[in-house]
């Protein structure tokens, strides 16, 4: 009879909660519709694609337009089915055999669950007591454990916190590891390494499309590096792994500069509303909650009993995350905002 592995057995399918019908401020999507400009251009090449045949493999439209937007050379590009599919990819790639990568707590849970598939050594760093990095420490504790890779988003998923860019270019000139920085939220704040990423030989930016840029059901992710990184991702990644429909509908959307500036501002309109309704709230009810000051699409609280007050919004119809002991909430329409604080406050007052 066959047995699955000790490390399977302790795995479970990703579940996200079942939110259909309720407000969904649960996953840090945006909250817009794609441009009709560009659903239009993709709607007619449809009619032209010849769906028999593999995707481009180097998906270069689509890294073109990706670069283009962000002002860097599409050799220096490469599109992943999601940045999730990249993660897996530099995990799978970047770490030998019972080599070591290093995450800085509370993060991104996909990063543990790759290491842990890969049965990678994880050393698990801490932020400071308020969510910050203490660059020094990380820098010792990485090269006295010998660590390969350090994968962190920057903004922060979950605390929504920046670390500064001359901080983050401390880390990255400190350690003798590959550095995956991921800044899946860069488009709501203003330290990108971005424009100098030829300056490092460790460093792999990611970014997505599922954020800022609207598109979380094409998934499409990119890396970005010097040559010889980005070519040996190439060279690991499977070859078709972004199809084509991605490719046409992401490239059509990338190029949409100004459409793209406008979605922008209106969730950064968004997120202002909400964070400064929270802070009257918190205000209002001294102690009961702390607002993160957050640079993200989503805003964080800590408080005490969060796992009751996700469960109070569920049943109000709100769907947020409680992870790493934060309370995650994602910036919505104008309503569904209301609709959140509202019902935060109706729980403070019970
Ligand atoms: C949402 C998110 C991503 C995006 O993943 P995709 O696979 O591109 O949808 C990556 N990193 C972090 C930290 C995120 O929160």
């Amino acid at each position: 009879m066959y047995e699955l592995n000790e490390k399977l057995k302790t795995l479970t399918p990703y579940a996200p909660a079942e939110a259909e019908g309720m407000i969904r401020l649960d996953a840090n999507e945006s909250f817009l519709p794609l441009p009709e400009d560009a659903l239009a251009e993709v709607r007619e090449a449809l009619g032209r694609l010849e769906f028999n045949r593999y995707p481009d493999p180097g998906a270069r439209e689509l890294c073109r337009a990706f670069g283009d937007y962000y002002g860097i050379p599409a050799e220096n590009v490469v599109a992943g089915n999601g940045s999730d599919e990249l993660i897996t990819v530099l995990f799978s790639g970047f770490l030998q055999k019972g080599e070591a990568y290093a995450t800085i707590e509370p993060d991104f849970s996909m990063y543990a669950f790759n290491g842990f598939v890969q049965e990678a050594r994880h050393v698990a760093l801490s932020k400071t007591a308020d969510f910050r990095l203490d660059i020094d420490k990380l820098i010792e504790t990485c090269n006295n454990e010998n660590v390969k890779l350090l994968i962190f988003s920057n903004p922060c998923n979950p605390t929504s916190i920046v670390c500064p860019k001359e901080e983050v270019r401390r880390l990255v000139r400190g350690v003798n590891a590959l550095v995956v920085l991921d800044e899946a939220y860069m488009d709501f704040s203003d330290q990108s390494l971005l424009p100098e990423f030829e300056e490092y030989d460790n460093l792999v930016i990611l970014r997505t499309c599922s954020k800022a840029i609207g598109m979380a059901a094409l998934r499409l992710g990119f890396a970005v590096a010097r040559e010889e990184l980005i070519n040996a991702i190439r060279a690991v990644k499977s070859p078709y792994n972004v199809n084509t429909v991605s490719q046409l509908l992401g490239t059509a959307v990338l190029q949409g500069k100004s459409e793209l500036e406008k979605a922008r501002k209106t969730i950064l309109r968004s997120r202002e509303e909400l964070i400064a309704e929270l802070r009257r709230i918190e205000a209002g009810f001294p102690g009961r909650f702390h607002l993160l000051p957050g640079e993200t699409n989503f805003a964080a609280l800590t408080l005490p009993d969060g796992e009751a007050l996700y469960r109070f919004l569920w049943e109000q119809g709100i769907a947020v995350r409680h992870t790493g002991g934060l309370l995650r909430v994602t910036c919505g329409k104008p309503e569904e905002n209301k609709a959140f604080c509202t019902a935060l406050e109706r729980y403070l007052q019970k």
